[in-house]
């Protein structure tokens, strides 16, 4: 329960924030032409509010990732609640029901970090 809210908030994270830093940019544009210092506080208040917003956004991290590794642990897995089998294993946790893939730090897992297939062929043609 607790997992799925925290999984759920860290996917939407960003995209939350930015919509209300462009809900932000509207109240200040017209703020520009009806009350100059309301736009001129506004500005002052995004930079300031950048920092804290970064540091939440790492705190629903690493509350996800605290939550997840719990389900890693008793090899189900954390977004379909299925028991995996033998093959749940690190480094990377792949569910074999709904192909969710976790890091062992409880993060979803990258797919772009893995290497490509051809990559490693194309170097052992040159080197013989
Ligand atoms: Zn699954």
């Amino acid at each position: 329960m607790l997992q799925r809210f925290f999984a759920a908030l860290r996917a939407h994270y960003g995209v939350t924030v930015f919509f209300l830093y462009l809900g932000a940019f509207g109240i200040a544009f017209v703020g520009t032409f009806t009350l100059p210092l309301i736009a001129i506080f506004m500005v002052l208040l995004s930079i300031f509010l950048l920092v804290p917003a970064v540091l939440l956004g790492d705190a629903i991290g690493a509350l996800s990732r605290k939550t997840t590794r719990p389900y890693l642990r008793r090899g189900v897995c954390p977004r379909c609640r299925e028991q995996q089998g033998p093959a749940w294993e690190p480094p990377v946790y792949r569910c074999a029901f709904c192909q969710a893939a976790f890091d062992p730090s409880g993060d979803p897992h990258e797919a772009d970090e893995s290497v490509t297939p051809t990559a490693p062929n194309l170097t052992a043609n040159d080197a013989s």
